[in-house]
C-alpha cells in the first residue's frame, strides 16, 4: 500500500503544510499540552481521493484569521492531493451533508504522514450543516483554523467556537456540531487508545 514519496512538487506542499501545523502546535498551549508534536512523521504515498467539499474549501479565501491564515492557505493548496474521506453513508447523514463535508487523515497510522503517536485530521463543514451526536474511543482536541461552529458536548452548554479556539472531547463522550452562516475548517487531534477506530453515530432508541 505504501511506497516512498517521490513526487517532488507534491512533497513540498505536504511539508509546507506540516510546518504550518507545527507552528500552531508548539505555540498554542492547548495543543502542545494535549499531545506533544509527533517525532516519527514519515511522508507516504497515498492516492488522492476527491470529494465535492474539497472544491468548495479551495475557493474559501476571505474572512480568515491572521494567526491561522497561512495554515488555511496551505490546506487549500494541499486539498487536491489528499485522500478525502467521509466515514458516513448517505442513508445516515443525507446527500446534502456528504456534498459539503469531508476530512482527511494528515498524520496517523493510515495518514499521509505515518505516525503511531497521534492522529491529526483536517476537517471541513460548509455552512448550515448539522453533524449529529457521535463518539469515538480516542480523546480528541478540535482546533478551529477558520470560520466558526457551534459545539455541543453531552452534559455541557453549547458553545460557538471561532478561529484559534479549541474544544476537548473525552473518550467516548458524545458530541455534535452545527455550522450556521459560516463554514468551519478544523484540525482534529486524537490521543490515547483507539487511534485506528472510527467515529460512530449515537443511535437514539
Ligand atoms: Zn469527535
Amino acid at each position: 500500500m505504501y511506497m516512498k514519496y517521490n513526487n517532488k512538487m507534491n512533497e513540498d506542499i505536504f511539508l509546507t503544510t506540516k510546518n504550518a501545523i507545527h507552528q500552531q502546535w508548539v505555540n498554542i498551549p492547548e495543543l502542545v499540552n494535549f499531545t506533544p508534536w509527533p517525532t516519527d512523521l514519515t511522508l507516504k504515498e497515498i492516492k488522492p481521493n476527491h470529494i465535492p467539499a474539497s472544491t468548495i474549501l479551495q475557493k474559501w479565501k476571505t474572512g480568515l484569521n491572521p494567526q491561522t491564515k497561512r495554515l488555511h492557505e496551505c490546506i487549500c493548496t494541499l486539498a487536491p492531493h489528499v485522500n478525502w474521506q467521509q466515514n458516513y453513508f448517505e442513508e445516515e447523514l443525507g446527500r446534502d451533508f456528504l456534498n459539503r463535508y469531508g476530512f482527511f487523515e494528515l498524520f496517523g497510522p493510515t495518514g499521509h504522514f505515518h505516525t503511531i503517536q497521534t492522529c491529526a485530521y483536517i476537517a471541513y463543514w460548509d455552512s448550515k450543516l448539522y453533524y449529529p451526536w457521535h463518539f469515538h474511543e480516542a480523546e480528541e482536541l478540535y482546533f478551529i483554523i477558520s470560520g466558526q461552529a457551534e459545539f455541543k458536548l453531552e452534559g455541557q452548554q453549547p458553545e460557538i467556537l471561532t478561529a484559534t479556539k479549541t474544544c476537548f472531547h473525552r473518550s467516548n463522550q458524545p458530541h455534535a456540531l452545527t455550522t450556521h452562516s459560516q463554514p468551519v475548517l478544523a484540525l482534529l487531534i486524537w490521543r490515547g487508545s483507539g487511534l485506528t477506530l472510527k467515529s460512530s453515530l449515537l443511535v437514539h432508541k
